[in-house]
């Protein structure tokens, strides 16, 4: 089934129930007018020229007329090239060049961000920018078009058809355009909405940016797919808009990375939130710490919140946790693999399966691996076996009844005397550290070791540095010797990608220098 089929489909069973809320304007679609609106901004495309398979870019904040391309260029098979609102020029500039993008749909500006200037920058013409003449005229093109032209659009298209670029987010490189059918995706979404158990009564609150797959894929198209209801907070993330978006549309569901949870959970009026409407929601994108989830579930009232696995190159995600598997399970693994999908964990250096409860590469297959990555193959080759297994380059270790827990990244994993040192360890271990606000743990070269470990502190306010030998007091007798970090640095901030993850290659780089 093609994602506009897919629509249609709950389309025809909940018209006039809700289906988008933009809480920031009070914009409101029932699914029978939502359909409506992405036919005629389908029609307009198409009245402007858009074949099946050209590149359209979608560069705005989270509003309404983003949902409204996404089921729109998914209807006339055009692909969809998902635009970081975080990005600035040069990084416009090499998405547009890699996907050869035909038309960019674009917001005006967004905090910090004049997109129209940095369109400009770069010399793109072909923009039509969201709220000025040119999206008016572009609907309206649409409202006067035959709507049988979307008819034989609609024939020509399969649900394998390439219908989206997703780049990731760069925290190990370069962001790699992750190219997905409607089957990868739309699947995807509707597996993960079917296990957290949405019906037409359930109001799922967005605060994650639906250029992500965790908004538009497990957020727009799991909703869609089940009738739910969109809601979406506000264009950016904002702790207190995002309670009061939960409060006033009594949302059944919020979605966050960790750090969302935890800036909604700081917030100084928390408690003055009625959030008594939340049942579930997901928690993805970034390791989950346990105590964050379990103040989600007793104070966010989300007794059914599930934590999600997975990357843009898997739809995105492999493997969740049900609300059926257990306080401790649901906070402590990533779940196990969902409904048609086989994961594996194997020895990175033989391939080979590794026995269970042992740490390896986390391999999946199944119709949730993307097609390649955009004009990659070589990068594609590499991350995709001859037996069609995407290499996540995650480590993660299964038990004997198939939960999963992520311990890091390939990348990130250290080698010291011959030993298998996981930074993750060792971070949550110094998270418990009173003085310790956040800790991130590397590995740097050295001479005797191959490798030694770096802890990169930030202290709470008021606290004194941390020295090494204060730390290594800290560890002693609770953490084997040679997992205590060789060298501390205590920094203000850690260096971030625009999806605020930790990016340990660029410290890595930096700690070539401060150790000259
Ligand atoms: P790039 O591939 O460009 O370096 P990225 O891998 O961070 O960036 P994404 O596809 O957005 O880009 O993120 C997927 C990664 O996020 C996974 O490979 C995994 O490392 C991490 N991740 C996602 N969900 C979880 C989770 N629940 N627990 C731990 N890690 C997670
Ligand atoms: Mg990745």
């Amino acid at each position: 089934e093609t994602i506009g089929a897919n629509l249609e489909r709950t389309v025809a069973r909940f018209a006039d129930r809700e289906a988008l809320v933009e809480v920031a304007t009070g914009r409101r679609w029932t699914y029978a007018e939502l359909d409506a609106a992405v036919n005629e901004v389908a029609l307009g495309l198409m009245a402007g020229g858009v074949a099946k398979g050209d590149r359209v870019g979608i560069w705005a904040p989270n509003c309404a007329e983003w949902v409204l391309v996404q089921y729109a260029t998914a209807k006339i098979g055009a692909i969809l090239v998902n635009v970081n609102p975080a990005y600035r020029g040069h990084e416009l500039a090499y998405v547009v060049r890699q996907s050869g993008m035909r038309l960019l749909i674009s917001a005006v500006a967004h905090r910090t961000s004049d997109y129209r200037a940095m369109i400009a920058e770069i010399g793109f013409t072909d923009v039509v920018f969201i709220g000025e003449r040119g999206w008016d005229e572009l609907v309206e093109n649409g409202r006067r078009s035959d709507p049988t032209a979307l008819r034989e659009r609609a024939a020509t298209l399969t649900f394998d058809d390439p219908i989206n670029i997703q780049y990731t987010s760069g925290t190990t490189g370069f962001p790699k355009g992750a190219t997905l059918s409607h089957h990868n995706i739309l699947n995807n979404g509707y597996f993960v909405a079917e296990s957290v158990g949405y019906t037409e009564a359930d109001r799922v609150c967005l605060p994650v940016p639906l250029y992500h797959c965790f908004g538009m894929v497990m957020g727009n198209l799991g909703v869609t797919s089940r009738g739910s209801c969109i809601v979406l907070p506000a264009p950016g993330f904002d702790p207190e808009l995002t309670l009061r978006a939960v409060e006033r549309e009594r949302c059944t569901s919020l979605y966050g990375v960790p750090t969302m949870f935890i800036a909604e959970l700081g917030h100084p009026d928390f408690a003055s939130f009625d959030l008594s409407s939340l049942r579930t929601g997901i928690m993805a994108g970034s390791p989950c710490p346990v105590e964050v989830m379990k103040r989600v579930v007793s104070e966010m009232n989300m007794s059914e919140v599930a934590i999600c696995y997975g990357m843009t190159e898997t739809s995105p995600v492999s493997t969740m946790t049900r609300r059926d598997d257990g306080l401790a399970r649901r906070t402590e693994t990533v779940g196990r693999a969902m409904p048609h999908i086989e994961v594996k964990i194997v020895d990175p250096a033989s391939g080979l399966p590794v026995p269970r409860g042992e740490a390896g590469e986390l391999c999946t297959r199944g119709y949730s691996v993307m097609l390649g990555y955009w004009a990659q193959p070589d990068a594609t080759a590499e991350a995709i076996d001859a037996a069609r297994w995407m290499h996540t380059g995650d480590l993660a270790i299964m038990d004997a009844e198939g939960y999963v827990t992520i311990v890091g990244r390939i990348k990130d994993m250290v080698i010291r005397g011959g030993e298998n040192v996981y930074p993750r360890e060792i971070e949550e271990f110094l998270y418990t550290h009173p003085d310790i606000a956040d800790v991130q743990v590397i590995g740097v070269p050295d001479q005797k070791y191959g490798e030694e470990l770096m802890a990169w502190i930030i202290m709470r306010p008021g606290a004194e540095p941390l020295t090494t030998e204060r730390l290594k007091e800290f560890g002693a007798g609770r953490l084997a010797h040679y997992k205590i970090p060789r060298y501390v640095h205590v920094v203000d901030a850690f260096p971030m990608t625009v999806t605020g993850k930790i990016r340990k290659v660029e410290m890595r780089e930096s700690a070539l220098d401060i150790l000259g």
